[in-house]
């Protein structure tokens, strides 16, 4: 007797065949975290944290980022919450910061450079994480647009020193964070074994992962065309590298557009993906996508699509 299907938003889809997928959300705003409970998330997969940057007109106090980060951590009941640190520069410009000068600031000082060039702003919202996340089960911290080994060490000693001083000040914190790193740059695809042997945890961030794979502004209508998430070389890529991750027994999900993509989830589960982030809206649609589908035929088609060798012979598989 087939089974009934459970309820459509939980934090676990089930394909046809009984694999689990867990659905993290996606959270850029704290108004956003009532959707992601009420769709049942397993937990915050990715909270953007630039938003709170975003809205004021100076950086944020530690004080004033962990009042944010608390109702984040509280909300979720105990459920994971991933933390991804300051991810400004590129098309997230604060007004007073001087990233947006910059001729080309997909390139320039962005995300994971600007903290680490700017330390104190940096170790604020460490700090403010650890204290927010005091109590609960399981924090992870992740850094974006990592493109060396170098980055991930660098930024990692940041939160180490964090919290060797945060208990040398007796300040309630959270002193287990697992921390991972976001695959957002090609970079990371030929020393994906050496992150995996550091890393506790991945997340793919396909938005820029494509943008920086293919060289094409994310943002740029007239490029639109050539923004393409099944580019052969995309989608080999992102085998490689889910495949080395599990080699590792790391923990990897794919938080950029491309996780909810009807299209695509055929192809992420055939490669390996059990844990997808999304914005909690399209969770519903996830759940119905997976339960439809095989891992024997999503690992088939995975196969096929890294053969091909065109986006022709790719658009011939995905729509036959
Ligand atoms: C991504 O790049 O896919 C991602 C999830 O990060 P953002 O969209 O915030 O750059
Ligand atoms: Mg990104």
């Amino acid at each position: 007797v087939a089974a009934q299907p459970g309820p459509v938003t939980t934090g676990t889809a089930t394909t046809e065949d009984g694999t689990r997928i867990e659905l993290l959300a996606n959270i850029n705003l704290l108004a956003e975290l009532p959707l992601a409970k009420k769709m049942g998330a397993a937990g915050i997969g990715l909270y953007r944290t630039e938003f709170p940057f975003l809205v004021r007109p100076s950086f944020p106090s530690e004080t004033e980022q962990f009042l944010v980060y608390r109702q984040v951590v509280e909300a979720m009941e105990g459920r994971p919450v991933v933390f991804r640190t300051l991810d400004i520069g590129g098309e997230k410009t604060l007004a007073y910061t001087d990233t947006a000068m910059e001729p080309n600031p997909e390139l320039g000082l962005r995300s994971i450079r600007f903290t680490l060039a700017y330390r104190d702003i940096f170790e604020q919202q460490v700090r403010a994480i650890l204290r927010a996340a005091a109590g609960s089960r399981h924090l992870g911290i992740m850094f974006p647009l990592i493109a060396s080994l170098d980055d991930f060490l660098q930024a990692r000693q940041v939160v180490t020193d964090c919290l060797e001083r945060l208990a040398a000040d007796g300040l309630e914190h959270h002193d287990h964070p697992d921390i991972g790193m976001m695959v957002e740059l090609p970079a990371v695809v030929e020393t994906m074994a050496e992150f995996a042997a550091e890393a506790d945890f991945f997340a793919i961030g396909s938005n820029d992962f494509v943008q920086y794979m293919l060289g094409v502004d994310r943002s740029n209508k007239r490029v639109a065309d050539y923004y393409r998430p099944e580019h052969p070389s995309v989608l080999r890529a992102l085998r490689r590298v889910v495949k080395i991750a599990g080699e590792h027994d790391k923990p990897i999900s794919i938080c950029g557009e491309m996780g909810h993509d009807p299209a695509m989830i055929p192809f992420l589960l055939g490669i390996g993906i059990r844990r997808l982030s999304i914005d909690p809206q399209f969770m519903p649609a996830v759940h119905r996508r997976i339960s439809v589908l095989t891992i024997d035929a999503c690992r088939e088609q995975a196969r096929e699509l890294t053969a091909a060798g065109s986006l022709r012979a790719v658009k011939a598989i995905l729509e036959p």
